[in-house]
């Protein structure tokens, strides 16, 4: 399954990337140019806008404002599995790749490297990641999203 975000969910595409999901997030653009891209690509719309609901059905209207919420709403509805171990980019939506830490060095503040083991980069924007305390913060409020829903 793969998504696209409208103009209102910047934070909530960035978590679905996190969770390992597939999904496109489009600025500045009109409600046809959202559903045009979407149809072309099969991408299920997360959307707050009731009338964009309407006329792309293979969607979920969402009216959280809390992101938290909204990600738990997706989960929950869809169903989805989250794998932070195979998130994606946050900035481009493309795949993570485990790189070794020598690999990083020089990338990475030394700071970081000295600290941490576990590498990441992004095969398209070459962005690099790695499991710190932002990434454990993640994890946390999935699970604390899981057991709220049982
Ligand atoms: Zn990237």
């Amino acid at each position: 399954m793969r998504f696209i975000c409208d103009e209102m969910f910047g934070s909530l595409a960035r978590w679905m990337r996190i969770i390992g999901q597939d999904t496109l997030y489009l600025r500045d653009v009109d409600d046809d140019e959202i559903i045009e891209v979407a149809s072309a690509e099969g991408r299920f719309l997360l959307t707050r806008d009731k009338d964009l609901h309407r006329r792309y059905p293979y969607s979920l209207y969402i009216d959280e404002n809390d992101l938290e919420r909204q990600l738990s709403k997706v989960i929950v509805s869809l169903g989805l599995s989250v794998d932070c171990e195979k998130g994606r980019c946050t900035v481009c939506n493309g795949e993570l790749q485990s790189v070794e830490k020598e690999d990083v060095e020089g990338s990475v503040p030394d700071f970081t490297l000295r600290n941490h083991d576990v590498f990441y980069r992004c095969r398209d924007c070459g962005k690099i990641y790695w499991k710190g305390t932002h990434w454990e913060k993640i994890r946390n409020g999935l699970d604390t999203i899981g057991e709220n829903n049982g």
